[in-house]
């Protein structure tokens, strides 16, 4: 189910209002923007880094209010909830969603069911559950609680973050911020961790609204990155079969069944772009390196930069920092300091 949607870019009028995702009213499919649902979303910085290989840009989303770039598409799915008069809702997530729908659950006065799986980082959980939304443990694989999710869904509204197209026009902002921030240029390749495909098809949806509505002449090349041990997309943008999905440090993009897998596919072909993988121990070393120069990042976080150093980049990509260190700091330095040990 998708929103199809004519965008705006009055660059300056927008160039005028406060520096948050609300500055793109015209892009967003709601009939009040100015009463949409706000923690203060902050226009994430885009930050220089020199890797042995080249300098990319890291678009710092890790700073959004709940530490993950989902809030982009919370702040806007929450919205048109509220639009729409719905007061209750479900979500299921690895962590970072729901711990992010919670919050703007809370923030707009909704109720939120929450189903994740056990095993779910303990910071993310104890989050989600100090929102005051309905945590819903569930034993076993993520799919585990993506099943329990979609069958309480026949009664619930179902704000998923993977299914509902208001998610996405959240998401898309993030390509808006990027190509404002390089003076309504577009880069011309920007690399991000991918799971269920939200970020990437986020970010395909505002590019490809700045690109008809003249702001930039075409997509940048879309770099998905996936761990090794878990990566769906990667073997079927090769045309292979997947092998059974294993354990990854990654958790945020251990996803073993994508709901838009086909549309990642196109989206990554049609911009020219590519599927790629990285080892936990790529995944490690991003995350050291990422620390040792002063960026706390959990370690789904790190799959993304991972990529760039184990295989170069071109200079000036766009790196998207997803999730903040602090939500699994455990897992953080339980592997910084195993690596360091072997050393
Ligand atoms: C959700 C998430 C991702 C990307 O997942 P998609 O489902 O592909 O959008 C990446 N990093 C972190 C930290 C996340 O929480």
């Amino acid at each position: 189910l998708d929103i199809s949607w004519r965008s705006e870019f009055p660059r300056a009028e927008i160039a005028r209002r406060p520096a948050t995702l609300w500055r793109y009213r015209e892009a967003l499919p709601l009939e009040r923007p100015e009463e949409g649902v706000s923690l203060g979303e902050v226009m994430t910085p885009l930050v220089p880094l020199e890797l042995p290989r080249g300098r990319v840009l890291l678009k710092c989303d890790q700073q959004l209010p709940s530490g993950s770039y989902k809030d982009r598409g919370s702040a806007v799915m929450l919205s048109a909830i509220r639009e729409m008069g719905i007061d209750h809702i479900l979500e299921d997530s690895s962590g970072n969603a729901g711990a992010s729908i919670a919050a703007y659950a809370a923030r707009a006065g909704v109720r939120a069911d929450i189903f994740a799986p056990e095993a779910a980082s303990p910071g993310k959980l104890a989050q989600i559950a100090a929102h005051g939304a309905n945590l819903v443990r569930v034993p076993g694989p993520r799919s585990n609680a993506a099943a329990a999710a979609l069958e309480a869904a026949s009664t619930t509204y179902y704000a998923s973050h993977c299914w509902n197209p208001f998610f996405l026009h959240g998401v898309k902002t993030l390509a808006f911020e990027i190509v404002e921030q390089l003076d309504w240029q577009m880069p011309r390749e920007v690399i991000v961790p991918a799971g269920n495909g939200a970020l990437l098809l986020g970010l395909w949806l505002g590019f490809d609204e700045l690109r008809l509505a003249g702001v930039i002449p075409r997509w940048p090349r879309l770099v998905a990155v996936q761990a090794a041990a878990c990566a769906p997309v990667y073997h079927a943008w090769r045309g292979e079969s997947a092998p059974e999905a294993g354990a990854t440090i990654a958790e945020g993009i251990a996803i073993a069944n994508p709901v838009r897998l086909r549309e990642i596919r196109s989206v990554v072909n049609l911009t020219g772009g590519r599927v790629v993988t990285v080892s936990e121990e790529e995944i490690v070393f991003a995350l050291r390196y990422l620390a040792g120069n002063g960026f706390f990042v959990e370690p789904t976080s790190a799959a993304a930069p991972a990529a760039c150093l184990a295989q170069g980049a071109e200079a000036g990509s766009v790196v998207v920092l997803t999730g903040h260190g602090l939500k699994a700091a455990a897992q953080v330095a339980q592997s910084i300091g195993s690596n360091r040990i072997e050393q």
